[in-house]
């Protein structure tokens, strides 16, 4: 019997989901659309549907242990979806348990950035580390904090909001409702809001000067920045410095080895993470520095979100003895 677990990852506009052996071999994925149900439970249906059909074509000689998911506002202690602003579904919804109960394994649901965080520990860049961050840097700032081998869930499952952390009391307006929040700075929109204030602030010609708002996007900013464009280089250099300030911040709290960034953002390179090293230095209580390492995400690929998602499970049974890694 060959041992696997299933990953779900529920995006604001697809859901991906696939079957991961105990090595982080991706055995079959596919994804469908999270904006086209109106009902949960017809979500819910025809994903079910699907992963079966996945699971009977590999065959009868493997066993599923468990589905892990990974979803905005998923709570690991409830196993619940809760008032997730980018899912059109309101409410809680119990996610868990009814994986439960159509499958008839353990399920575990937590939110992406934590379940990025379990699969760089499981299988990626952090598989040696016990204390790490990970920062997924998408539309928003999300952030895992692993801390002696755990994820760090908190009191109510949603510790490690890094990203709606203040960085300027008045400054950009946030989703979450406050101001000034992280994520408005260092996130691939927060780039984008940055490039449009320095655009107003300079005179100097600049490529991304005719780029309407809603056009512009990460990878424009990295091309404009590689070719000199000194608004898409100070854009880089601004939200390096933001983040590394930040990263100073937070490293006081768990003493982490290393903090991997992972996803849009992160893939400029050195253009983001030379500029948030330095910056993450000179802000650093003197005890920390030269001690944290900022490093990439191991797991930058497409199938990253079913990793991490499927490696809830594998954490899970590892930690209770159910398998050997
Ligand atoms: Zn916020």
């Amino acid at each position: 019997m060959k041992e696997i677990t299933a990953g779900i990852d529920i995006g604001g506009t697809n859901t991906k989901f696939g079957i991961v052996d105990k090595n982080g071999v991706v055995l079959s994925q596919s994804s469908i659309s999270t904006q086209g149900y109106e009902e949960f439970d017809d979500f819910l249906h025809q994903l079910s549907h699907e992963l079966k059909a996945a699971l009977t074509s590999l065959g009868e000689n493997h066993r599923l242990l468990g589905i892990g998911v990974g979803a905005a506002n998923g709570n690991y202690y409830k196993g619940t979806i809760e008032h997730a602003t980018n899912l059109r579904w309101k409410g809680i919804i119990p996610l868990a348990d009814m994986l439960t109960r159509e499958f008839n394994v353990p399920a575990l649901v937590t939110n992406d950035a934590n379940a990025a965080a379990v699969g760089e520990m499981v299988f990626g860049a952090a598989k040696d580390l016990k204390d790490f961050i990970v920062i997924t840097l998408g539309t928003g700032l999300g952030s895992g904090i692993v801390s002696n081998g755990q994820l760090v869930n908190g009191k109510h499952g949603i510790a490690g909001e890094l990203g709606h952390t203040t960085v300027n009391y008045a400054g950009r307006y946030c989703n979450c409702g406050k101001r000034g929040c992280l994520e408005t700075y260092v996130s691939a929109t927060g780039i984008k809001r940055s490039v449009y204030k320095l655009l107003a602030d300079h005179l100097e010609p600049s490529e991304l000067r005719g780029i309407s708002f809603d056009n512009l996007n990460t990878k424009m900013i990295t091309e404009a920045a590689l070719r000199g464009d000194l608004v898409a280089q100070e854009a880089f250099e601004y939200t390096g410095r933001i983040l590394g300030t930040k990263l100073a911040e937070t490293v006081v709290h768990t003493d982490p080895e290393a903090i991997f960034l992972f996803g849009g953002l992160s893939l400029a390179g050195d253009l983001i993470f030379k500029p948030t090293i330095k910056h993450m230095e000179a802000n650093l209580m003197p005890i920390f520095r030269g001690k944290v390492k900022v490093l990439p995400s191991k797991l930058q690929n497409q199938a990253a979100p079913i990793l991490g998602a499927s490696s809830l499970v594998w954490d899970f049974l590892e930690k209770r003895g159910k398998v050997t890694a």
